[in-house]
């Protein structure tokens, strides 16, 4: 009985010991790169004591990982960029649902999913990019002028392999509809003054050279090169001003579906919407502020005001695979 007792007792303080063990992790598997997370998460254990674990790989083998581990489950978030990878994450099955006044009442539900398996945390616009040399942007308006022959061998893209041109595609169907975007794409192809390049640096470093007049590339790439190099005669143009706005995506965080801590995972997301995280995150690497109340840093304000898209952006990932489709047939390589 003795013997027992004090068994028990052993037994009950070793659950307790861990269960206030594991509330103070938290794992993230992130397909950002240290730099751009380790600050934030930095932040986070000074305020609460809370740990931060990650591990950075490209998105794809972390979600196959996340799916491998199934209810042994070591990740409790996936951090990634483009909400057509989170979208895929979702449809995997990896995600779970998990609901917060808090997220809710920072992140305007366009950036969120719709199932409430993940939100986003920041926004980068894809937009239109020109050489300030030859092009003046009152030539410029949107995204579907770019097809017209004033653009022939003028125009370079970036991969259709790339996510983000398959979100930018997926919003031209949900737009436009099928007949009408294929025709868009196939008139940027044609316009093509040399063959696609594999990021949106490049893009932005051939117009700087004249290759070409005109590009579509992600905000922070203009930010983080213009710093680099401030003489690069490139600028920014915000398209569709006058109709849809300006294609915007994300970076964003799902709880996986075994998550080993879902509450503090839950709670370290809530601190990441709110403006002293949003402040950092979004700061490191050029972007918006998902939470609309947080300015963004001197820099991107600096890139002046612009009407973006109203489309949930989960419609990059729900038109994804059409889109994959159509590019191959515009002959997007
Ligand atoms: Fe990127």
């Amino acid at each position: 009985m003795q013997v027992s007792k004090r068994l028990l007792t052993a037994l009950t303080l070793s659950v307790l010991a861990s269960t206030v063990q594991a509330a103070d992790e938290v794992v993230v598997y992130s397909s950002r790169i240290d730099e751009l997370i380790k600050p934030v998460f930095d932040a986070y254990t000074a305020k609460t004591g809370v740990k931060v674990k990650f591990i950075t790989d490209k998105e794809a083998p972390l979600m196959q990982r996340i799916k491998a581990e199934g209810e042994h489950a070591t990740a409790d978030l996936l951090l990634t960029v483009d909400a057509g990878n989170l979208w895929q994450a979702e449809q995997m099955g990896i995600l779970q649902p998990f609901t917060s006044p808090v997220i809710d009442a920072n992140i305007p539900a366009q950036y969120r999913s719709s199932t409430h398996r993940w939100t986003g945390l920041s926004l980068r616009a894809r937009t239109i990019v020109y050489s300030t040399e030859r092009v003046k942007p009152e030539d410029l308006s949107t995204y579907e002028a770019l097809a017209g022959k004033d653009w022939e061998g003028r125009l370079c893209l970036r991969t259709a392999k790339k996510v983000y041109n398959q979100s930018l595609t997926a919003t031209l169907i949900e737009t436009h509809g099928a007949e009408e975007s294929e025709k868009i794409l196939k008139g940027w192809v044609n316009n093509l003054s040399t063959d696609v390049f594999s990021d949106d640096n490049a893009v932005m470093e051939a117009i700087n050279a004249g290759q070409c007049d005109v590009g579509i590339v992600n905000t922070y790439y203009y930010g983080r090169l213009h710093q680099q190099n401030p003489k690069l005669a490139v600028k920014l143009f915000w398209p569709n001003q006058s109709d849809r706005g300006v294609h915007v995506n994300l970076s964003g965080i799902g709880l996986t579906r075994y998550a080993p801590h879902p509450e503090a995972a839950k709670a370290l997301v809530e601190w990441m919407t709110e403006p002293e995280a949003q402040k950092i995150f979004a700061g490191i690497n050029q972007e918006f502020p998902a939470n609309p109340n947080v300015a963004p840093s001197a820099e991107v304000a600096g890139w002046g005001a612009f009407k973006a898209d109203t489309l949930p952006v989960e419609v990059a990932g729900k038109r994804q695979a059409e889109a994959i489709r159509m590019m191959d047939r515009a002959g997007w390589n």
